[in-house]
């Protein structure tokens, strides 16, 4: 099976995911701005796998505009993340370069904000390479469009113009949104996914983008 265009998630596929302290901080910033200490469960109701349901529930706890108070989240997410890349501590894996080599219509769909994918794109001159790229927007709207909701895949796709692609992911969320969209996947079982179980079935399973080459 050949295919006409990948479509990539970012983190844990073409960068090193982010220090989860790093996020951490930027999470618990977020309710020092509207002078709120927050337990240990309203730190996970925003950290990671977040739900529009959840994260309403918090805020009404706290008495806090939801999407206020997600807007803060999503855009200290994306400031702390830029300094990461930006000081070397969220570099490309070695074998994404392939990217550069790739000789069909490349596309990104990722889950972390969308100015942080573009700071990323521009950091490691990438931007040519990708005919479409998105990240969330720091809204609530976003939140309920991120995988494994195919919307932001079915964008890409439409984008590119073709049905016949391959998604590559490192996440459950990655190969339920690329099956929801109707097109094959890859599950990328780095270094950091060794241990995961899946409840699904990818279309593939490597473990470095190398056979990306022999696909398309
Ligand atoms: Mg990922």
């Amino acid at each position: 099976m050949t295919y006409d265009a990948i479509v990539f998630d970012n983190d844990g596929v073409l960068t090193e995911i982010t220090d989860w302290e790093v996020l951490r901080g930027a999470a618990r910033d977020a309710f020092s701005h509207f002078d709120v200490d927050p337990s240990d469960e309203d730190l996970s109701r925003v950290l990671s796998s977040v739900t529009p349901e959840g994260l309403e529930a918090m805020c009404a706890r706290h008495g806090l505009d939801t999407a206020d108070f997600w807007y803060r989240r999503d855009t200290n997410y994306s400031t702390v993340q830029r300094r990461e890349v930006r000081e070397g501590r969220k570099p490309m894996y070695d074998d994404a370069e392939v990217v550069r080599d790739l000789d069909v219509p490349l596309g990104i769909v990722s889950s972390n904000q969308h100015a942080t994918i573009e700071y990323i794109l521009d950091h490691y001159d990438l931007r040519e390479q990708f005919e479409t790229y998105y990240g969330r927007r720091p809204t609530i709207e976003d939140v309920r469009r991120k995988k494994p909701n195919p919307h932001f895949v079915e964008r890409a796709l439409a984008d590119i113009g073709t049905e016949n692609a391959l998604f590559v992911g490192d996440s459950e969320t990655d190969v339920e949104a690329a099956h929801a969209a109707g097109v094959d996947s890859v599950f990328l079982r780095r270094e950091h996914r060794a241990d995961d179980d899946l409840s699904v079935d990818p279309t593939y399973e490597f473990e470095t983008l190398d056979p990306l080459t022999d696909l398309v």
